[in-house]
């Protein structure tokens, strides 16, 4: 899911934090840069007069345009609706861009057109964001541009695909990084494999898309900064700049696509973000190769949070955060809140209280979006297994505050 970022203050996995990860966002400091000034598009056509109806510049001025008008309409014309993956995200993006305005960011794209034939065009597609607590940032991918019906339109990143002996995960990525898309195919073949043994899982099929660098990851979601990405219904995102941290990104990002298929997507942000951070400390390779488990390291990492700070979010505090948090308290006291209950009870039942969300009804939203139903019903499955809220924090705050 999301990665904001890490738990606030630095904790343990600082580096990685894997999705929405964004070790930058969530350090909690006032913003220093003030934003630029934005440009609004009204300059842009002063500017560019000569942009004529039937040129590739009008084209990619009326997606400018959509972004800025919220038209998901207009923005999805311009999206190859046969790459479904691709245009499944790409609604995923402009409901994104929506979402973030009305939680007090500001957003805009800015894209420029390189042609290469009659059919074919590379688009720079930059894309602007800033919020009072978080860093602004200016995030650059590039996409493929096909001409389809006297049109230019989207159409992803051009990515090569490499698919696993299996067929049921794909890794996609940019020429010249195959070293990099075996390694990920490798260590996305084996987590899987663990996690589908360990924890019962049987997983859908799998698409993985790599990016450079955290810049791009970010413009395709649209995010501040993350690392990684998951989503029921997108492709999983890893930056792949830091070749040593793939691994821990995996076992992050597929830790939510577990959570996602074994609640229906139903989990709220600090079950999925918590649970993710446990996983993504527990596993490892041993000096073998092989995946292994150690449930001492999230706990060593659990103590490391209460020295840093003496605080921990009850599960009603937890479920009235998301993610502008500017502690990432979904990382840090999510974490807790899962160590805390595999510790104590054991990871069957933590899984048990997992099941027990698939009884509702999948959504078809991000999770920040459907926020609000999936805390009740993430409640409702605490409660179900664990007894009442109250006395789970009231027991999880002894527990750590001793
Ligand atoms: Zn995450």
């Amino acid at each position: 899911m999301k990665g904001i970022g890490m738990w606030g203050i630095l904790l343990v996995c600082v580096l990685l934090t894997g999705c929405n990860s964004n070790s930058e966002q969530t350090k909690g400091e006032p913003k220093k840069e003030q934003t630029p000034p934005s440009e609004p598009n009204k300059n842009k056509q002063v500017e560019e007069p000569e942009v004529k109806k039937g040129t590739p510049e009008w084209d990619m001025l009326q997606i400018e345009q959509a972004v800025e008008n919220n038209d998901e309409a207009v923005f999805m014309s311009y999206q190859n609706s046969e790459n479904h993956l691709f245009f499944k995200e790409q609604k995923r993006w402009i409901e994104e861009a929506k979402f973030k305005k009305e939680q007090g960011y500001t957003l805009s794209v800015d894209i420029s057109f390189m042609k290469e034939n009659d059919t074919k065009g590379k688009v720079y597609f930059r894309v602007k964001m800033s919020h009072p607590n978080f860093e602004s940032t200016n995030n650059l991918v590039i996409y493929q541009a096909i001409k389809v019906n006297e049109k230019w339109i989207l159409n992803d990143v051009p990515f090569e695909t490499l698919t696993s002996e299996s067929g049921s995960i794909t890794v996609y990525y940019k020429k010249g990084q195959e070293d990099t898309a075996q390694k990920t195919l490798k260590d996305a073949t084996d987590i899987v494999a663990f996690y589908s043994k360990m924890f019962n899982w049987k997983p859908e099929p799998i698409s993985i898309k790599v990016y450079s660098n955290i810049n791009e990851v970010s413009a395709t979601v649209p995010w501040v900064m993350l690392s990684g990405w998951n989503e029921i219904g997108e492709s999983l995102k890893i930056n792949s700049g830091v070749m040593s941290q793939i691994f821990k990104y995996l076992a992050h990002e597929l830790t939510h696509k577990m959570v996602g298929d074994i609640t229906n997507d139903n989990a709220s942000i600090y079950i999925q973000e918590g649970f993710a951070t446990y996983l993504q400390a527990a596993i490892n390779r041993d000096g073998n190769g092989m995946v292994s488990f150690d449930p001492q390291k999230p706990i060593e990492n659990a103590q490391k949070a209460m020295e840093i700070s003496n605080t921990l979010k009850t599960i009603e505090e937890l479920g009235q955060i998301d993610y502008t948090d500017p502690e990432g308290s979904m990382y840090r006291d999510g974490a807790l809140l899962s160590t805390y209950l595999i510790e104590t009870k054991g990871i069957n039942i933590f899984f048990d209280m997992l099941k027990s969300l698939s009884a509702f009804e999948y959504i078809d939203k991000r999770i920040e979006h459907k926020l609000e139903m999936v805390n009740s019903r993430t409640v409702e499955a605490i409660e179900k297994v664990y007894g009442p809220d109250e006395q789970v924090s009231a027991d999880l705050k002894n527990y750590y505050l001793k």
